[in-house]
């Protein structure tokens, strides 16, 4: 944490009091911060109680290192800050852990002492606006934007980017305060660069967190975000934090375009691999055996079906991406084959085989509610019964608690309109494939 002790301060107070009295003081004073902020900030708790106390006067006042061992300078506790201003520090130390200042870190960090004070600067400065704008008093002179020049809510990066313009070579740091605060020294959870100070990462009794538990602290906060937002409304926390649970929570990205296009191919590869034994094309042996008609070996060619969600929550660019993805499967299918399209909202509006991309839109009719079933259900009286089928819809649908009967592999395609945040579960029986705006 960016404050120091004035060191006049420091003095003399061991002959006032024992050690051993001035550390009960102090955890005393950082057990009720603790419990401040868990009341203060309930979705939090598990990040505040999870890191690992150790006093020591090797630090001025707080740091917290990769593994979340929190090194406190117990004169600073005991007697310099009120439990508001520890807590406010303790917060801004979780910040860094939860924001992932060590693993954002610039690669030139690692080693590089005045880059990991720049890089440790700005991510202070990327916490303290934030904490400023919700009243936390912390304590001393803390950095802010405005002392290293910038505006308000930028990103640590773009912090750190104009500190290496303003403040390039080494021994040229920016003054942060005439009080000297804003050290840059938070410890390698800002930076990722160890500490003199900090332990081994084996230290007896103290090793901190083990490989992955971090991320498991990130995901249990983040779900305890999603928690209160559903009790309470997106309001009742600040949006920084509901924006930081949604990317934790956000399912990974992947392309759309070539997993689904995987996925047909994978799904027409394994039925069209399958070969069947017809007696409608004379098999090899028949010249030499005239009187028997011998089943000649067939490679069938897949039989593909798409459903697009007609429903009236189906936005225009919904029904494009459809329409869109439907012809990429046309493709990927042979012309020459066709392909069976539905259009579905609660009831099915069209069914026809295309053959060109261009018969597709004429048949986008419905804008009612949706029921996805009802095309799946209608895949089963199709004749032949779809080898495979892709469902085209925005997510907000029922699902039937089993697969329509004779079709071997049904895909689904979520369109990206809606963000995939709330659509109901896909079935566990579908292959669900969801597209990204930003990939579309
Ligand atoms: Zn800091």
């Amino acid at each position: 944490m960016p404050t120091t002790l004035p060191k006049t301060q420091t003095l003399g107070y061991k002959n006032q009091q024992s050690v051993a009295t001035r550390n009960t003081i102090a955890e005393t004073q950082l057990s009720g911060a603790l419990l401040k902020l868990s009341l203060e900030f309930p979705y939090l708790t598990a990040a505040f109680w999870a890191m690992h106390r150790i006093p020591t006067e090797e630090v001025e006042t707080m740091a917290v290192d990769s593994r979340w061992r929190l090194y406190y300078n117990p004169d600073q506790v005991a007697y310099h800050w009120s439990v508001p201003e520890t807590s406010a520090v303790l917060y801004h130390e979780v910040c860094h852990l939860l924001r992932d200042h060590a693993g954002r870190a610039p690669a030139e960090v690692n080693g590089d002492e005045h880059s990991a004070f720049l890089w440790n600067l700005a991510a202070d400065a990327e916490i303290n606006d934030d904490l400023i704008a919700e009243g936390q008093p912390l304590p001393g002179n803390p950095v802010l934007p405005a002392t290293i020049e910038c505006p308000d809510k930028l990103t640590a990066e773009e912090y750190y980017l104009h500190l290496q313009k303003t403040h390039c070579k080494a021994g040229d740091e920016p003054k942060t305060s005439e009080t000297g605060v804003g050290e840059g020294n938070c410890g390698s959870c800002a930076h990722g660069h160890t500490e003199a100070f900090e332990k081994t990462a084996n230290a007896a009794g103290i090793k901190g967190l083990p490989d992955g538990e971090a991320i498991l602290i990130h995901r249990t906060v983040a779900q305890e975000i999603h928690q209160q937002m559903k009790k309470q409304g997106r309001g009742s926390i600040p949006g920084g934090w509901e924006r930081w649970a949604d990317k934790i929570l956000k399912p990974p990205t992947v392309n759309w375009r070539q997993e689904l296009a995987a996925s047909v191919r994978r799904a027409l590869a394994e039925t069209s691999g399958r070969t069947n034994y017809r007696y409608s094309k004379p098999g090899r042996r028949q010249a030499s055996l005239p009187d028997f008609v011998v089943p000649g070996l067939v490679q069938p060619v897949a039989k593909v079906a798409v459903a697009i969600d007609t429903s009236g929550s189906m936005r225009e660019e919904d029904l494009t991406q459809a329409v869109s993805e439907t012809a990429g499967i046309l493709k990927a299918q042979g012309l020459c084959d066709g392909v069976t399209v539905f259009t579905v909202d609660a009831s099915v509006h069209a069914c026809k085989r295309v053959f060109d991309p261009r018969q597709i839109r004429p048949l986008l009719k419905g804008g009612g509610g949706t029921d996805m079933g009802v095309a799946l259900r209608a895949s089963e009286s199709l004749r032949p019964i779809p080898d495979i089928m892709v469902v085209i819809t925005d997510g907000y649908t029922p699902w039937p608690e089993s697969p329509p009967s004779g079709v071997d592999r049904v895909i689904i395609l979520i369109t990206s309109s809606n963000g995939n945040h709330a659509c109901p579960p896909t079935p566990s029986w579908a292959r669900t494939v969801r597209m990204t705006p930003d990939q579309g």
